[in-house]
């Protein structure tokens, strides 16, 4: 419990899992939440999230620390709430052998993660083979595979109704359906719905995700953040056992429950505009002929869906955290890789919000007051 917080009153605007992650610990240091969504819980980009919840490739030291700490509170999360909603069996990683660039970057993050004492094993494709039994590698194109054993991935759906589940049931958190049209910054801020509805409260804060831009606007302030859409398709229930997640040459893959595998499409359709793929779309269609690629036992498993979403990354590629001086009473939590950074981020925020010493520097909005040092365009962040 935290004195400041105790009684409080916080509206959080989006129920994706960075919203429902800040709401939980919030409501647990004593504050009143209320969270707002136009949508249901999960029904902005983390329902079309991959999941991956890992700290590869990403250096600076200080951000793969952050990546790490946000590992340890998914077992703290874990711990408290129960279910199966992640599982923590690392991630394998290979680059075909005439691909120069990708075996060099590769090599490089492995060598950064090794030095930063994470394990990482490097295996033969046969080697592989004893503990995924149903990848199989071209031996012709792969020399090698890397195992890395740090990390795993979340079900983010079942994630965030869980985080909602005991947020409202233990702690009384309201979880209120609607738009939000305008806020208000000040010393008593408050957010006004599409209805004309008023929510005042001791505090907003704004976990929107790529709504946040647009909101961030209406009290003066311009976050630059860029919109990045993306897309995963679901298979049918397949025979197929598969423990870790897969980053393969032109896929990605990893178990999605009850037998399901996702397929992450990215490589083929993020320079397009969001859009629903249909399941016959030919770039579905593509992604699944990848997958079978490396997963033989595929061969008959239809696609049962797709999912797509918008990716949220603020010029520089860091979250953006904390109140600017130019909307007082207006708190943001928006990053991109929230499904790895919510559960390390919203415990910094409730140290924050609580009065207490947190290491946010470097993600506070104003650093965009001046956009010279802000750092490059999402895109070229790792
Ligand atoms: C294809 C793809 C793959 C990804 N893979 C990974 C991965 O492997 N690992 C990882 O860590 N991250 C991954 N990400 C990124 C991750 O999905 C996002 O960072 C994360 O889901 C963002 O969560 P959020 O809660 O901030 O935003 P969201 O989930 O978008 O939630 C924001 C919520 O705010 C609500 N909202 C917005 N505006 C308003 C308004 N005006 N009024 C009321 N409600 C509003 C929306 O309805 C939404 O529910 C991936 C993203 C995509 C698209």
């Amino acid at each position: 419990m935290s004195r400041k917080l105790t009684g409080a009153h916080v509206v959080v605007v989006g129920a994706g899992v960075m919203g429902t992650c800040v709401a939980l610990r919030l409501a647990e240091s004593g504050a009143r939440v209320t969270l707002v969504d136009e949508t249901y819980p999960a029904g902005g980009t983390s329902k079309a999230a991959f999941g991956w919840i890992n700290a590869f490739d990403k250096g600076p030291r200080a951000v793969f620390d952050l990546h790490v700490r946000a590992m340890d509170e998914y077992q703290r999360l874990l711990s408290e709430t129960g279910g199966d909603w992640a599982t923590f069996h690392g991630s394998i990683h290979w680059a075909d052998r005439d691909d120069a660039t990708r075996v060099a970057d590769l090599r490089g993050a492995v060598a950064e993660l090794r030095g930063w004492d994470v394990t990482v094993d490097e295996l033969s494709v046969d080697g592989l083979r004893a503990i995924e039994p149903d990848l199989r590698l071209d031996t012709e194109r792969v020399d090698s595979v890397f195992v890395v054993r740090q990390g795993g991935h979340a079900y983010v759906v079942p994630l965030v109704n869980a985080l909602l589940d005991r947020a409202a049931n233990r702690h009384d958190s309201r979880y209120l359906r609607g738009r939000v049209a305008r806020l208000i910054a000040g010393d008593r801020p408050a957010v006004l719905l599409e209805d004309g509805v008023r929510i005042d409260a001791d505090r907003v804060v704004l976990a929107a995700g790529s709504g946040a831009q647009a909101l961030a606007r209406g009290v003066g302030l311009d976050i630059p953040i860029e919109s990045v859409p993306g897309n995963q398709t679901v298979t049918a229930p397949a025979p197929v056992s598969l423990d870790r997640v897969v980053l393969a040459p032109g896929v990605s893959l990893r178990p999605d429950g009850g037998g399901r595998l996702m397929i992450g499409t990215d490589q083929l359709t993020q320079s397009e505009q969001v859009r629903h793929l249909a399941i016959d779309d030919p770039l579905v269609t593509e992604a699944l002929r990848r997958a079978r690629a490396i997963v033989p036992a595929l061969a008959d498993i239809p696609v049962e869906g797709t999912r797509s979403g918008v990716r949220a990354i603020p010029q520089g590629g860091l979250p953006v955290v904390g109140e600017s001086a130019q909307a007082p009473g207006i708190y943001f939590a928006v990053t991109h890789n929230a499904v790895t950074l919510a559960p390390a981020l919203a415990s910094l925020i409730a140290d924050d919000l609580g009065g207490q010493a947190a290491d946010l520097e470097g993600f506070r909005p104003d650093r965009f007051a001046n956009r010279d040092t802000a750092g490059p365009l999402a895109s070229t962040a790792r």
